[in-house]
């Protein structure tokens, strides 16, 4: 399949099974931006709770955070983003489009006379470029005056950062250790696209590990192998994985070195980790602008230091477009096509659906039991429309690893199908064993 077909019919199956619709769409839609449906919201909430699972509650090390959104604009003087997180910017004069500076389509110098627009092909028309912003503004207060700007954090990490102290105060936490969370980030991204890789709204699930300058590195490699093995427990094929290290010109002027953690896309290799060896820049800016002291004082030694940070950066958006490329299969199955989503069980937005082979004989009503027993297990799902073929494939293409159907043998021996997804193997099992039966092989 051509890698733009891959995609449409992703997007396609996405939108008809109520993964991700586009933000508004009954307004014609608003640019990159978009909201999940009753499966995406359960595949989103799969991925973020297996990072909070594996990054803070299995460790002793990683405390949790949630930071609000809004916070005092020095904090992004501090970060840099004010001065810095800019893209250059080229405007057509006549078509009104606006392009960065960079972007492959120009053939020539923007501002030159001899450079075609891109869009409506005319010559001179771009402008010289100029730097945009990508923090989106907003005013904090009844008045929109210069001194009420707020911005909408262009990241989760300045969160962790400024509540450094806080938490290790109250957790009691000693270095090295790290603070983890979750939350919304927006950029006014000007050349957004490709469904939901690179939006104007996106979730960044991100942990910032505090160290002693001197052992950063060794903790940027056991960071680095860590995230890449998480991406591998989440069933992504491994040769569709990879890192690329950045190169001195890609690498923030503060930082020692970075990793991205790349996924094959039908749309080429692209990062959707980050793995940051980020020294002690964002505690020394902080102490600089705030004028509070950020120095971590060693108990042992009593030596006083700002610590270095090792980052580790994935976005939950990024995640759900890899495990939905890496899941999506059509194959043949006796003559007949089948598109099938094969998600890790973990992630997976339901588990188990239960079917009634037809609809009468009391089937119904032993697999609506059957049902809300599993439903107290794992989100389950009744369906009772339809061919049973059809309710298969139903289920095949939200990704929900089990089947289970109630027969005419159920009434007679208390048993019932469960069809694997993937094998399309079917077993008999004691309906009263269920339930057990199922949590075993989802855990496996
Ligand atoms: P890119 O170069 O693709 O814009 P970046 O290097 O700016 O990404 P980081 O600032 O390192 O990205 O952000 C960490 C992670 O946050 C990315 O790996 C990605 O998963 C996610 N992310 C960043 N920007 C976006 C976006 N506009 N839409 C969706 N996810 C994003």
């Amino acid at each position: 399949m051509a890698p733009t077909d891959v995609m449409d019919k992703l997007v396609s199956l996405a939108k008809r099974r109520g993964f991700v619709f586009q933000s508004s769409e009954i307004y014609g839609g608003l640019g990159s931006v978009w909201d999940y449906g009753p499966l995406g919201v359960e595949l989103k909430r799969n991925i973020k709770d297996r990072w909070w699972r594996a990054m803070v509650q299995q460790r002793d090390d990683i405390e949790g955070l949630d930071a609000a959104i809004l916070m005092h604009p020095k904090v992004w003087e501090a970060s840099g983003h004010i001065a810095g997180f800019t893209d250059p910017l080229v405007d057509c004069k006549q078509c009104k489009n606006r392009f960065r500076a960079d972007d492959e389509r120009l053939k020539g110098p923007p501002g030159a006379p001899d450079t075609a627009c891109p869009v409506c092909g005319n010559r001179g028309t771009l402008t010289a470029p100029r730097m945009f912003n990508l923090m989106f503004k907003t005013f904090m207060g009844p008045v929109e005056e210069a001194a009420a700007v707020v911005y909408l954090r262009p990241e989760t990490a300045q969160g962790i950062y400024v509540n450094y102290l806080n938490v290790l105060q109250a957790s009691r936490q000693k270095i090295p250790f790290g603070i983890a969370q979750i939350g919304k980030a927006f950029r006014n991204e000007i050349t957004p696209g490709n469904f939901i890789f690179r939006t104007r709204e996106f979730e960044q699930m991100e942990m910032q590990f505090f160290v002693k300058p001197g052992t950063e590195d060794e903790w940027f490699e056991f960071w680095r192998a860590a995230r890449m093995q998480w991406h591998q427990d989440l069933g992504v094929r491994q040769e569709k994985l990879r890192f690329h290290a950045h190169t001195k010109d890609e690498l923030a002027h503060y930082a020692k070195a970075a990793y991205d953690i790349e996924y094959e896309f039908p749309f080429g290799w692209h990062e959707f980790e980050g793995v940051h060896n980020r020294t002690d820049f964002d505690l020394s800016r902080h102490q600089q602008f705030s004028g509070k002291k950020l120095e971590y004082v060693e108990t042992a030694t009593n030596e006083r230091f700002v610590p270095c940070v090792v980052e580790t950066s994935v976005g939950a958006d990024r995640t759900a477009l890899a495990v939905l490329c890496d899941a999506y299969h059509e194959e043949e199955v006796a003559g007949e096509k089948r598109v099938v989503l094969r998600l890790h069980p973990s992630l997976a937005p339901v588990k188990a659906a239960v079917f009634p082979l037809v609809n009468k004989e009391g089937m119904p009503e032993f697999a609506r039991r059957l049902y809300h027993d599993l439903r107290a297990r794992f989100n389950a799902f009744y369906d009772d429309s339809g061919s049973i073929g059809r309710r298969y494939r139903r289920q095949d293409e939200a990704g929900t690893p089990f089947g289970v159907t109630v027969d005419g043998q159920t009434l007679q021996d208390g048993t019932v199908t469960v069809r694997d997804r993937d094998t399309l193997v079917q077993v008999r099992v004691a309906a009263d064993q269920l339930g057990g039966h199922l949590s075993e092989r989802l855990a496996a």
